[in-house]
């Protein structure tokens, strides 16, 4: 189903972002930079957020919650009517992933700048991307690919696969609708469990069955399709690192992938993509496991955080692509022009106390200063003095880091983590440390348990303590150093520009 090709004379002269804090500043960013005027929505909370001065211009959706304000399609849609807006980019959260807003926006004459309706409602149901995939023969975890609501049958079924066996959510996400059963005499409790909370968080009760994979990887690969029939992958990013099955450390590539298997999961990604008639710029995750056996998990129709990483090893904007694809113009490079060049590491710096079971900290950043320097890029949405509200994802910046090895992306990533000062809230940072400085991670013999077998408030602390020592020499060697690299910001490859302003 191609899409209705709009502004077929190329011009997309105002893109209106659906999005705030970091991610709206970012793809902000791209667009001035292609001569396209912008324009931020934001809620009473986000007033003085830094995206809203950013933008050519601003309108004020609703109150706080994001019931209210970023989750209203059609106030935005009316917004973007208003001003003349021709594209509007959703980011990712929000209503990025909602089949229902991007057909609205179509309806109004406006281009969605991300997949069809269509693709986002095969993909959205973890059941029916699967099914979807099915005769491109994409590996599978072992399990029941249809929903099951009969207990007994289910029961059966798990016993074949073997267990333990995680019950997941159709329309689960975000790490949420999952529950792993080690063993049988549990299964039936669990099951019934499953079923209601994913019809009280979804209000959707279709559950079905996976094998409970015990020593994963979390490895996905970027795809990039346009409507001309193009389709590339951009190679994988490695996301093991996570606390509560969400993502806290990515970087790109993985330390373990041969290219050989590099290869066949992008064959299988754009196959994945084919499926569903994709465009636009999408992610395909995969579980892999010890012996570099892959099993396709679902498909991100949209902009993921971590695309960064990416961005940093193949020189590609992948905003710049999104709007070009959504312009109706085809991609301008191959497959085969594509290269991995170096490694890029990432943390995602939350307002959220490691010490405390990563539970968020919100409130005001009393202090905030930025690291810079050669091969670093700060994605952030907040400035000192800010407060970060409670009714949002609390993640500050994104702090990136590039190396020609990977040994040197975590060493420079430790130097701007170093010099990284944020007060007021508690963060990510320290934890980074402990991750970047770890043992497993260095050598790369890590799986998504990492959290789980390494990390304890005390281990945090122990670790901290050393990364102070550590910092002191590395203060005295950047003093050395330091005026060449400070003089460069924003100095990494590709000609980005600095995620500062
Ligand atoms: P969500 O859509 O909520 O992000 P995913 O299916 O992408 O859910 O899974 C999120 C994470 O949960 C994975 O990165 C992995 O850590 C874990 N996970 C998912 N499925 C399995 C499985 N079959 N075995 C082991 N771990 C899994």
């Amino acid at each position: 189903m191609p899409s209705k090709s709009y502004n077929s004379d190329n011009t997309m002269q105002k893109i209106l972002v659906a999005n705030r804090g970091e991610i709206a500043l970012r793809v902000m960013r791209t667009a001035r930079k292609m001569g396209i005027l912008t324009v931020a929505v934001y809620s009473e909370a986000d007033r003085l957020s830094p995206h809203v001065r950013y933008a050519d211009e601003a309108v004020c959706i609703g109150p706080p919650p994001s019931s209210q304000s970023y989750l209203r399609g059609d106030k935005i849609i009316e917004a973007a009517k208003a001003l003349g807006v021709d594209g509007i980019h959703p980011g990712y959260g929000f209503l990025s992933e909602n089949a229902s807003f991007a057909r609205a926006v179509e309806d109004a004459g406006i281009a969605f700048i991300g997949p069809s309706p269509f693709s986002i409602e095969i993909m959205g149901s973890k059941l029916a991307a699967k099914a979807a995939v099915k005769e491109y023969d994409i590996p599978m975890v072992p399990g029941l690919d249809e929903a099951i609501t009969d207990v007994a049958k289910a029961k059966e079924i798990a016993r074949e696969v073997g267990f333990p066996i995680l019950i997941k959510a159709s329309a689960g996400g975000g790490g949420k609708g999952m529950r792993i059963v080690e063993e049988e005499a549990n299964f039936e409790a669990q099951m019934k469990r499953a079923v209601s909370e994913a019809e009280s968080a979804f209000g959707d009760g279709s559950v079905f069955l996976e094998k409970y994979i015990a020593s994963p990887r979390h490895i996905e690969i970027q795809v990039l399709a346009d409507t001309h029939g193009n389709v590339v992958h951009l190679f994988e990013r490695e996301c093991s690192i996570q606390r509560r099955h969400q993502k806290v450390i990515e970087e790109a590539p993985s330390s373990i992938l041969t290219p050989e298997v590099r290869e066949r999961m992008g064959q299988d990604t754009v196959n994945v993509a084919r499926a569903c008639n994709y465009k636009g710029a999408g992610t395909v995750e995969f579980l892999v496991d010890e012996h570099l056996n892959y099993y396709f998990l679902e498909m991100n129709t949209r902009l993921q955080v971590e695309h960064p990483v990416t961005e940093m090893i193949t020189g590609v904007d992948l905003v710049k692509q999104q709007i070009r694809i959504a312009r109706g113009e085809p991609l301008d490079f191959k497959q085969e022009d594509l290269q991995i060049k170096g490694h890029a590491m990432e943390l995602r710096v939350y307002a959220e106390d490691p010490n405390d079971n990563f539970h968020p900290s919100v409130g005001k950043i009393s202090v905030y200063r930025r690291p810079q320097g050669k091969n670093i890029r700060l994605d952030d949405g907040y400035e000192e003095g800010l407060t970060i509200p409670l009714y949002y994802d609390p993640m500050i910046a994104k702090l990136i880091t590039f190396g020609e090895t990977r040994p040197a992306a975590i060493h420079t990533m430790l130097e701007a983590i170093e010099h990284y000062e944020i007060e007021g809230v508690a963060t990510t940072l320290p934890f980074g440390i402990f991750v970047f400085h770890h043992k497993a991670f260095t050598s790369g013999k890590f799986d998504t348990h990492f959290v789980k077998n390494y990390f304890t408030p005390e281990a945090l602390e122990k670790d901290n303590r050393i990364g102070a020592e550590i910092a002191a020499k590395l203060a005295v060697r950047l003093q050395e150093n330091n005026k060449k690299l400070l003089k460069t910001p924003g100095a990494y490859p590709s000609g980005w520009g600095n995620g500062k302003r």
